[in-house]
C-alpha cells in the first residue's frame, strides 16, 4: 500500500487524483489532504478517505471543519491550517509521496521540506521549478528523492526518455494547443473578456492556468520548468504549436530520433504516471482514433502577438530572480484580469514592466526569491491599482 499526500486536493489536479486513488484503492492509501478555503468539498473527501491530517488556508475554516468532522463522529483526523499546515501535510510522517497541486507560489516552501523529509513528489506545481529549480533540484539530489512531472508535457517527455541513456537529448520539442485566440493578432485581443480567456479548447483545468494558457504564459512557465526538470538550456527547448493537443512532448535525440507521446488530453494519465512509476497501469477510458484525427498540423508559436512566451525565454535566459518576478507578477496580473480590474492585454504588459523594474538577484536563497514576489507584487500594487 502506497500512502500519498495531496496537497490541493479540491483543484482540478487534485480532484483527478484522487479519482485515481479511488479506482486503485487497494494500491494507495492517502494520509494527508490540503485546500484552500473549500470546505464543503475537503470534508467529502476527509469522510471518503479518512486521512490522519488535513489543512486549510484560514484557521477559522479548519475550527469549522473540525465542528463538522466531528458531529460525525470523525475523530481521527486532525485539522490544521496555513502554511505551517500545509508544510505539516506535505511531510506527514506515514506518507511516502507528496503530490503538490497547489496552485502557485504557495507550492514552493511545502516541496522543499517534503523533499527534506525524504518524500517523493508529484510535482504539478510548475511555479516551484520556475521559481527556486536552482534550489530545488539540488534538493533532490542530495535527499535521493523522486521528483516526478505531472504536466501533461514534462510527463511526455518522461515517458519518452525511459531507457534513454545519460547526454542524449539534443532537443525538446514542447508541444502548445495555442489556446483559444490562436490564430488572433494583437489588435483583435484588445476586448477579450473573462469568459472568453477560460474557455480553453481542448483541456479542462483550474482558472488560473486557463488564463495562463491563452496567453501563453503557461508554455512560458512550462519552457522554465522543462529546462530544470531535464537539464536543458533554453535554446534546447522549442515550443511547437499543434492546436489538437494529442501530441503531449517530442523529444528529438543526438542520433536524429524523434519520440513522442500521444493519448487524448486527460491529466489522469501523467498523473497516474507518476503515482505509479516506474510501473505503467492500465487506465480505462477514450482513446485516440487516428482515421478521426485524420491530420495533425505544427505552428510556430506567434510571439509577437503572445509576447509572453517571448519574455519567459527572456526570463530563463537571465535566470536568477527574473523568472520570479515573471511568474509572480503574472499570478496578480491574472487576479487582477479575473477581477475585471484590468484588461485581457494588460496581463503581459503588466509582466513586462514588473521584469524591467526588477534589480536581478543572480543567485537568490529561498528567502530571496519569496521576498521578490512580495516586492513584484507591491511593485504593482504601486503602479497598477
Ligand atoms: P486549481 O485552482 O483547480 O486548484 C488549486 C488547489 O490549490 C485547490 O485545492 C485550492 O484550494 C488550493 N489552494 C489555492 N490557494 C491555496 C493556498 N493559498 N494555500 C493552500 N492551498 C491553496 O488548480 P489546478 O489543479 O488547475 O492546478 C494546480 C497546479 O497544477 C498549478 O500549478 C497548475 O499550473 C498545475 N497544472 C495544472 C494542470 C491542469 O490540468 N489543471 C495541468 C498541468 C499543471 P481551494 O479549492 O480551497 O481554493
Ligand atoms: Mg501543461
Amino acid at each position: 500500500m502506497k500512502k500519498i499526500a495531496v496537497l490541493g486536493s479540491t483543484g482540478s489536479i487534485g480532484m483527478q487524483t484522487l479519482e485515481i486513488v479511488r479506482k486503485r484503492a487497494e494500491e494507495f492509501q492517502i494520509t494527508a489532504l490540503s485546500a484552500g478555503s473549500n470546505i464543503d468539498v475537503l470534508e467529502q473527501q476527509v469522510c471518503e478517505f479518512r486521512p490522519r491530517l488535513v489543512s486549510l488556508k484560514k484557521e477559522e475554516d479548519a475550527k469549522e471543519l473540525e465542528a463538522r468532522l466531528r458531529f460525525k463522529d470523525i475523530d481521527s483526523t486532525e485539522v490544521v491550517y496555513g502554511m505551517d499546515g500545509l508544510v505539516a501535510c506535505a511531510c506527514e510522517t506515514e506518507a511516502e509521496m507528496t503530490v503538490n497541486a497547489v496552485v502557485g507560489m504557495v507550492g514552493i516552501l511545502p516541496t522543499v521540506a517534503a523533499i527534506k523529509a525524504g518524500k517523493d513528489i508529484a510535482l504539478a506545481n510548475k511555479e516551484t521549478l520556475v521559481t527556486a529549480g536552482h534550489i530545488i533540484m539540488p534538493l533532490v539530489e542530495e535527499y535521493n528523492v523522486k521528483l516526478l512531472p505531472v504536466d501533461s508535457e514534462h510527463s511526455a517527455v518522461f515517458q519518452c526518455l525511459q531507457g534513454a541513456g545519460e547526454q542524449t537529448v539534443e532537443k525538446l520539442l514542447l508541444t502548445a494547443s495555442g489556446g483559444p485566440f490562436f490564430g488572433k493578432k494583437r489588435d483583435e485581443l484588445g476586448s477579450i473578456t473573462v469568459e472568453q480567456a477560460l474557455q480553453h479548447p481542448n483541456w479542462s483545468m483550474g482558472r488560473k492556468i486557463t488564463i495562463d494558457s491563452s496567453t501563453l504564459v503557461n508554455k512560458g512557465l512550462e519552457v522554465m520548468e522543462a529546462g530544470w526538470l531535464f537539464s536543458l538550456r533554453p535554446e534546447q527547448i522549442e515550443v511547437v504549436v499543434q492546436p489538437k493537443s494529442v501530441i503531449h512532448s517530442m523529444i528529438q535525440f543526438t542520433d536524429g530520433a524523434v519520440l513522442a507521446q500521444l493519448g487524448i488530453p486527460d491529466m489522469k494519465l501523467p498523473i497516474q504516471y507518476a503515482l505509479t512509476y516506474p510501473n505503467r497501469v492500465s487506465l480505462s477510458g477514450e482513446r485516440l482514433n487516428f482515421f478521426d484525427l485524420q491530420r495533425l498540423e505544427f505552428y510556430k508559436p506567434d510571439t509577437d502577438t503572445f509576447r509572453a512566451l517571448a519574455l519567459a525565454y527572456e526570463a530563463f535566459r537571465e535566470g536568477g530572480s527574473l523568472p520570479t518576478v515573471y511568474n509572480a507578477a503574472n499570478e496578480m496580473a491574472v487576479e487582477m484580469f479575473l477581477e475585471r480590474k484590468i484588461s485581457y492585454l494588460q496581463i503581459t504588459e503588466l509582466l513586462e514592466h514588473a521584469m524591467d523594474a526588477h534589480k536581478k538577484i543572480k543567485n537568490p536563497t529561498l528567502d530571496e526569491v519569496l521576498s521578490t514576489e512580495l516586492e513584484t507584487y507591491e511593485y504593482i500594487r504601486e503602479h497598477w491599482r
